[in-house]
Parts: C-alpha cells; sequence; structure tokens
C-alpha cells in the first residue's frame, strides 16, 4: 500500500482511499467499488468527515433495533470487506449474528476470498458462500440470499448497499439498516434507519452502543426504536451537510 504521512490534514480518507484500491488488487473489491468509494468520499466531504449528531440518533436507534431482533444479519461486500473486517466481526460477535458476503457484482472467487478474510478475522459465522434461496423482484445472481442468514433475517444491517437491494428486503417485511454516507440516495430513504456515516467510523461505534445498550430492559429499547424518525435524521443530515458548508465561508 502507498505509504501516507500521519500528518497530512486528510490522513484517514486517503487511507481508506488506500484499503479500498488494495482490495481490488487483492480480488475483494470490485473495479466498480472504487466509484463507490469515490461517492461516499465526497458525501463525507460535504459532512465534515465526522459523525454528525444524527448519525449518533441513528447508531443509538440501530443498536436498539440489533439488541431486540431475534435473527439479526449483516451484509457484507467487496468495499465493506476492504474497509473494516475486523470491526464487521467485532459487530457480529457482540450479537452472535451471522456476516452474509452479499455482492452486487458476484464472483464465486470473490465471494470466497472475502469470506475467508472474515474467518481469519476471527468470525464465528460467515456465509454466502452457498445461497440457498432468493429475494424476490431481484434478477437472479443480486437476488441470491441464505436461509438462516439475510433471507430469514428480521433485522438486516447492509453497509454500502444498492437502493434496489434495499427496497427489496424492505418489501419482505424485514427492518433494515442502512449504513450510507449518502442521504438522498434509494437505500437511505428506503430503510428504516439510516446511519449517514462513514462505515470507518459508524461501524466501531455501532459495536460501542450495542455494548452500552445491552443491559437495558427490552422495554426501554423499544422505546428508543419507537421515538426514532428515520426522515427527520435524514432532513437533519441534509441540514447538517449545509451547516457545515455555510461554515466555511464565515469570514
Ligand atoms: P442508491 O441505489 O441507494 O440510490 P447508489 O446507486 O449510489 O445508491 P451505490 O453506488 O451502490 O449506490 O452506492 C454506494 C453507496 O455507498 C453510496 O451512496 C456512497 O455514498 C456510499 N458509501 C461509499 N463509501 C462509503 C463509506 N466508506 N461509508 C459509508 N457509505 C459509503
Amino acid at each position: 500500500m502507498t505509504e501516507i504521512p500521519k500528518s497530512h490534514p486528510r490522513y484517514a480518507s486517503l487511507v481508506a482511499r488506500e484499503r479500498v484500491a488494495e482490495g481490488v488488487r487483492k480480488g475483494l473489491t470490485s473495479i466498480q467499488g472504487l466509484i463507490a468509494q469515490g461517492r461516499g468520499e465526497c458525501f463525507d466531504y460535504l459532512l465534515g468527515e465526522r459523525t454528525t449528531p444524527s448519525a449518533a440518533a441513528a447508531t443509538q436507534a440501530a443498536a436498539a433495533m440489533l439488541l431486540l431482533a431475534e435473527r439479526p444479519a449483516f451484509s457484507v461486500n467487496g468495499n465493506v470487506a476492504a474497509l473494516v473486517p475486523e470491526e464487521m466481526v467485532k459487530l457480529a460477535c457482540a450479537l452472535a449474528a451471522p456476516l452474509e458476503v452479499n455482492l452486487f457484482h458476484r464472483s464465486e472467487e470473490r465471494v470466497k476470498r472475502i469470506a475467508d478474510l472474515l474467518r481469519s478475522c476471527g468470525a464465528e459465522r460467515v456465509i454466502g458462500e452457498n445461497p440457498d434461496a432468493t429475494i424476490e423482484g431481484l434478477d437472479h445472481a443480486r437476488a441470491l440470499a441464505t436461509r438462516g442468514g439475510i433471507y430469514d433475517a428480521d433485522v438486516v444491517l447492509i453497509p454500502l448497499e444498492d437502493g434496489d437491494r434495499c427496497e427489496a428486503l424492505a418489501a419482505m417485511g424485514k427492518k433494515v439498516i442502512a449504513i450510507d454516507l449518502n442521504p438522498l440516495s434509494r437505500t437511505a430513504r428506503r430503510a428504516n434507519v439510516s446511519i449517514v456515516d462513514n462505515i470507518l467510523r459508524a461501524a466501531p461505534n455501532l459495536t460501542a452502543q450495542v455494548r452500552q445498550l445491552s443491559s437495558l430492559q427490552r422495554s426501554d429499547l423499544e422505546g428508543i426504536v419507537r421515538d426514532y424518525d428515520n426522515e427527520n435524521v435524514l432532513h437533519r443530515a441534509v441540514q447538517e451537510i449545509k451547516g457545515h458548508l455555510e461554515g466555511q465561508f464565515k469570514d
């Protein structure tokens, strides 16, 4: 990987870019993943590369929803595998949930590489190599899913997912939690909880919230989920971008 000096003002962003490029070189991430990364970087720049208050509220609601879930499942694609494999494993372990490799541009080789990477990071349950079900409303390769994972989950976490799959999962009656830096994406607008934050920050924050809320009573968790309003959170995210941009030209 290219060496990035720690003193660089945009160190974290450049390291992330390198990780995704390395993901492509190692055969974990598709070439299209570079474009998704670029779009994410752009929105992160507009947000000020920070976890905003609305993202923190969404993260808390997501943690409560996951703690209430009977069968949570987490989707992992090539960008997620390149950026936060260890963090996804920690999150999955905290909730005893399976990690399902779920690729838009599926190749069996890439699925295996990602599954092996997650196992090497200590994952207890990695699935997706042998899909045995299809999600209605999607074309064949993108519809593949696994029983005991995303297919029968009641709550699914879909970081960096495309809008069609998000819609199809919601149409199956699942509660959908998205991590997506674009508050205007179809995914963010269709999910029940949209964490508008970089997965580099969102994944460890979510694990920390799960640990923090795990001692709460079920009724308190239900209260957090009930009081959460995703449309309002997306509106606040847009206002946070606007506020950040206006702040750039104050002087
Ligand atoms: P949609 O179909 O939902 O409108 P899209 O066509 O933009 O979305 P993709 O190109 O599949 O969907 O999107 C990837 C999404 O992931 C983009 O919205 C991008 O902002 C987001 N993204 C990329 N990198 C990150 C990251 N590191 N953390 C969080 N989100 C990211």
